[in-house]
């Protein structure tokens, strides 16, 4: 069995398990994450499966590269938040613990500490919320 075929990210991707986009193209997918560490947090993955920084293609590097600009742009239109923090962990020692390529963008307050992500699932309405109105920003 392929490592794709288990992958929580590429059922995301396949449509297997629903997941709150906020932008797609050819090589990526960007999406709400569910257990967010701030309001906003948001997860840019490469379509192609790969399981980390050490093993993704340069193109898909690129692409994720590109898309995580131009989704942190829009949330910067969109929620104003004071800074942003780019993570990306590569494998369990370091945090990782979907092992699939991804980099989060984590929208921060002045003065805020940030939760741990990945432990309380946020409200599915409120991540909504919050997806339309970045969508909306990267469409201006
Ligand atoms: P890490 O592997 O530590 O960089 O983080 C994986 C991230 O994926 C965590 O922040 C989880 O909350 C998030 N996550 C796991 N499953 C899903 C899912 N089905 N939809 C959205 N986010 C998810
Ligand atoms: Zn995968």
């Amino acid at each position: 069995m392929s490592e794709s075929a288990n992958c929580i990210f590429c059922k995301i991707i396949r449509g297997e398990i629903p997941s709150i986009k906020v932008y797609e193209d050819a090589q990526t997918l960007t999406f709400m994450d569910v257990c967010p560490a701030s309001s906003g947090h948001a997860l840019v993955i490469s379509k192609a499966h790969a399981s980390n920084l050490l093993e993704i293609a340069e193109t898909d590097l690129l692409a994720v590269t590109l898309t995580v600009q131009r989704v942190a742009r829009a949330i910067q239109k969109a929620l104003a938040p004071d800074g942003m923090r780019v993570s990306q962990f590569n494998g369990a020692a370091a945090g990782q613990t979907v092992f699939h390529y991804h980099v989060h963008i984590i929208p921060m307050q002045e003065g805020q500490r940030t939760g741990s992500h990945g432990r309380e699932s946020a409200n599915p309405q409120e991540l909504e919320s919050l997806a339309a109105r970045i969508r909306a920003a990267l469409q201006s």
